[in-house]
C-alpha cells in the first residue's frame, strides 16, 4: 500500500516524504496514537517508500519490492508484534501478549548486514509490550543502530514506553480520523447506507478498523437489541434483568456494549437539551423520541453509572463482571425502585 491509498494523516505522511526527499531519515521513529486509525498502514507505506525502486518519493504499489512488502515477504522488512507465547511454542499475534527476546534476536540478525539496496526496516507493533529482557536487548539495537536501518515503534500507549527508548526516536503523533473521513469511507468503499454510516463513524471514534469491525460483526443490529431489551424491563422484572446482566457479562464485546450504552444515554441527554443534530446514534433517532425521559438527573446518573461500570471491570480494577453488570442493569432498568 502506498501513501496515496491511506485515508487521512496528511501532515505525518508529508513529513515522512520530506525526510525521504532530503535523504535524512532518522534511525528510529515512534508512531503514537489511538488504535485502529492507520499507524501501521503508514509504517508499512513508509517501509515500501524506502524500498520501492521506482522514482517519485512514495511507493508505486506495483513493483516487486512493493508487492513483497505488502505480502510480508520482503527480506528488508521485518514486523514484530506481541505474542501469546514464545515463538518456539507456536506463539501467535496477541494484542495483550508480549514481545519476547527471541523476536529481538531475529531483528538483530536481520539488521546485522546493510541492505544491498533500499533500507532495512523494522516495524514493532504494540511497542509498549516488551518483556524486560527483550526491552534491554532492543535498547542496545536502538543505541547503536546498524547503518541504513530504520526502526519504527508503533504504540497506542506511548506513556508505557521506557523514556530511554522514547528519547531515541523521532516521535509522530497520529490523531483520530475526522468523522467525515470515516463516514465517507463506509459509504464509498463499504456501501453502507448514510444513516448507518453516520452512526458507525461517530461510534468508531475516528478509527477505520473499529468502524469496519462494527460493520462486520452485525454490531448495529446487536446494539438495537440491547436497547430494546433494556427498555422493556419494568420494576417487576428484576429476575429477568439479572439474567440479561449475566448474559451481557459473558459477551466478548462487553466493552463496546458499554461504550454504546454511554453514547445512547449521552444522545438522550443531548435530545433532552434540544440539540438532536448532535446525536451519535443517528439511525436510532426515532427510538429515542419514543422513549423520551423527562428526568434530566436520571439520564445523567445513568450515564455515569455506565462509565463507573466500565472502569470497574477494566484494568487495574478487574472487578467482577457479572456483579458489576447486575448492579448496572438493575439501575438502568428501574428495577431498583422495587
Ligand atoms: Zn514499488
Amino acid at each position: 500500500m502506498g501513501f496515496n491509498e491511506i485515508i487521512g494523516h496528511e501532515r505525518e505522511i508529508g513529513m515522512l516524504k520530506g525526510l525521504i526527499d532530503s535523504g535524512r531519515v532518522p534511525h528510529a521513529f515512534l508512531f503514537a496514537g489511538p488504535d485502529g486509525i492507520g499507524k501501521k498502514l503508514v509504517a508499512g507505506a513508509f517501509a515500501a517508500a524506502l524500498n520501492c525502486a521506482s522514482p517519485g518519493g512514495g511507493a508505486c504499489g506495483l513493483c516487486r519490492d512493493c508487492a513483497a512488502i505488502e505480502g510480508g515477504s520482503h527480506p528488508n522488512v521485518i514486523v514484530v508484534w506481541p505474542l501469546d507465547k514464545p515463538v518456539e511454542k507456536g506463539g501467535e499475534r496477541d494484542p495483550l501478549g508480549l514481545i519476547r527476546i527471541d523476536q529481538i534476536r531475529e531483528v538483530q540478525s536481520v539488521l546485522k548486514y546493510r541492505a544491498e539496496r533500499g533500507a532495512k526496516v523494522v516495524i514493532v507493533e504494540g511497542a509498549d509490550r516488551f518483556m524486560p529482557a527483550a526491552a534491554n536487548a532492543f535498547l542496545k539495537t536502538l543505541e547503536e543502530p546498524p547503518g541504513g536501518s530504520v526502526i519504527i515503534l508503533v504504540s497506542s500507549r506511548p506513556a508505557d514506553l521506557l523514556p530511554t527508548v522514547v528519547s531515541r526516536c523521532r516521535r509522530l503523533n497520529f490523531r483520530p480520523l475526522p468523522e467525515d473521513a470515516v463516514r465517507a469511507f463506509l459509504i464509498e468503499k463499504k456501501g453502507v447506507a448514510p444513516a448507518e454510516a453516520g452512526a458507525v463513524a461517530r461510534l468508531s471514534g475516528g478509527s477505520i478498523s473499529k468502524a469496519a469491525d462494527y460493520m462486520e460483526g452485525g454490531w448495529l443490529q446487536k446494539r438495537r437489541e440491547v436497547v430494546e431489551r433494556l427498555l422493556a424491563f419494568g420494576p417487576d422484572d428484576a429476575d429477568e434483568a439479572l439474567r440479561f446482566a449475566e448474559e451481557l457479562s459473558k459477551r466478548d464485546d462487553l466493552d463496546e456494549t458499554l461504550d454504546f450504552l454511554k453514547s445512547w444515554y449521552r444522545d438522550r441527554i443531548v435530545v433532552f437539551e434540544g440539540a438532536p443534530h448532535l446525536i451519535a446514534n443517528t439511525d436510532m433517532q426515532r427510538r429515542m423520541k419514543d422513549d423520551r425521559v423527562e428526568d434530566f438527573n436520571l439520564l445523567c446518573s445513568s450515564f455515569w453509572a455506565i462509565e463507573e461500570a466500565r472502569r470497574n471491570i477494566a484494568p487495574p480494577r478487574y472487578g467482577n463482571r457479572q456483579l458489576t453488570m447486575e448492579a448496572l442493569v438493575l439501575k438502568l432498568s428501574g428495577a431498583l425502585l422495587m
